[in-house]
């Protein structure tokens, strides 16, 4: 089966083509870092439009790079939320519109089970069941991934996703959109003797996240100080060591509670060097393994929407002319998906 997957939740036009005997074709994308840089964030009525622009043209690219006409699809998945309600209507609208001009099936995706399941795109792959830690600029999640589609959500934040935090903390120091890249880069020549920021929730026995206390705190000690250049490089060494250190943490605290020994790492902040370097190490000391999809598809991509849309449509999945989309839209009321 030849899937076309379509994701623009938030701030990534992502288009690609997975099939299921060959594998992901392409996978490409679009994004709108420039656009939202002006403003420190994503404005989402700028991001519908862009969406609106960039949707038809990857898709036209996309099949030239597999050398696919559209006849050639069999189906089409589209990212039906959660995510920015104007953004989702412009993929769902756009994917189910081709489905029903081409007369194939399509499907709306949850775009947190794409990233859930994108690490079995890779060469390596867990089994399951395994752990996962979804952090990005909207998300930050420790999801218990029992098998497809049955998920079971242990923690999330309660205020700021973890991405979220980093941007906003760069803006207060001055530093270019998005936030967590810049903080990293500078944080590299941070002392680590100056400033030491407590770890949000780590006594709390639970598996959720607050990282809302951590920029204020951070903001509020910022503000104590002439922001020079070495100044801000202690800042940020010292707010990534306790944004990382609190991710840590609950991670540690999942493991132990669900004796899991593989955790996954998704979404735009795995990026980040030192959250990699300590998950490596906490996974060493378990005697487990740590996976981290490549960047590509890692942060928010049209590949992982196609697979998950490819293991649903696979067990007859399919959905009426009418379609809507769902900018809130609980992980754990997912079906199971049959194997
Ligand atoms: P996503 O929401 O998955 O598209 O990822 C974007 C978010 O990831 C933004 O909030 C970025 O600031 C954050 N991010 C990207 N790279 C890094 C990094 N190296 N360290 C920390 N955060 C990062
Ligand atoms: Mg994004």
């Amino acid at each position: 089966m030849v899937v076309l997957g379509i994701e623009t939740s938030c701030d990534d036009t992502g288009v690609a083509v997975y099939d299921s005997a060959k594998g992901l074709l392409t996978n490409r994308f679009s994004s709108q870092i420039e656009i939202h840089r002006l403003y420190g964030g994503v404005v989402p009525e700028l991001a519908a439009r862009d969406h609106i622009r960039k949707v038809i043209p990857l898709v036209m690219s996309v099949l030239e790079d597999c050398g696919l006409e559209a006849s050639d699809i069999d189906s089409v998945a589209y990212t039906a939320g959660p995510g920015l309600v104007g953004a989702l209507l412009v993929g769902a609208t756009v994917g189910r519109s081709l489905a029903m001009a081409l007369s194939i099936p399509s499907i709306g995706v949850h775009h947190m089970e794409g990233h859930l399941l994108s690490p079995m795109l890779e060469n390596e792959f867990p089994e399951y069941p395994f752990l996962s830690l979804l952090v990005s600029g909207g998300h930050s999640m420790l999801v218990d991934v029992r098998s497809p589609g049955c998920y079971r959500l242990l923690g999330q934040t309660r205020d700021d996703a973890v991405g979220e935090a980093f941007d906003k903390f760069a803006k207060v120091l001055g530093l270019p959109y998005p936030g967590g890249p810049s903080i990293e880069k500078i944080a590299k020549f941070g002392s680590k003797r100056r400033f030491r920021f407590p770890r949000p929730m780590a006594r709390h026995k639970s598996f959720d996240f607050s990282f809302s206390g951590l920029k204020t705190h951070a903001s509020l000690e910022a503000a104590k100080h002439a922001m020079d250049e070495e100044t801000r490089c202690d800042l940020a060494f010292a707010f990534q060591e306790a944004a990382v250190g609190a991710l840590i943490i609950k991670c540690k605290f999942a493991l132990e509670h669900t004796g899991y020994r593989s955790l996954v790492v998704a979404g735009g902040v795995g990026a980040n060097q030192l959250l990699r370097k300590q998950i490596q190490e906490l996974m060493h000391s378990l005697n487990g393994k740590a996976y981290f999809p490549s960047l590509q598809l890692c942060t928010d991509n049209g590949a992982m929407i196609a697979y998950a849309g490819f293991l649903r449509l696979r067990t007859g999945n399919r959905e009426s002319l009418s379609y809507e989309v769902w900018p809130r839209w609980s992980l754990e009321s997912l079906p199971p998906i049959p194997l």
